[in-house]
């Protein structure tokens, strides 16, 4: 899965959400999140994002992210 970090925080930017064919973006409290169970991990929401926020969770130490989007996708 693709996840949403911090970069995102106060972010005016919907690119990422516009491009998603499965729509698995949601509003968290004040960034977007990504649904991990949701994200087929296509990878063309990455290069979308002004911020750079956007980073697959293969990359280090990315477990409490995958956790933070979770639970802001589900809140709602
Ligand atoms: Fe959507 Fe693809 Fe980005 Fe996952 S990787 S959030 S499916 S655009």
């Amino acid at each position: 899965t693709y996840v949403v970090t911090d970069n995102c925080i106060n972010c005016k930017y919907t690119d990422c959400v516009e491009v998603c064919p499965v729509d698995c973006f949601y509003e968290g409290e004040n960034m977007l999140v990504i649904h991990p169970d949701e994200c087929i991990d296509c990878g063309v929401c990455e290069p979308e994002c002004p911020a750079d926020a956007i980073r697959p969770d293969t990359e280090p130490d990315m477990e409490n992210w995958v956790d933070f989007n979770r639970k802001y996708s589900e809140m709602w």
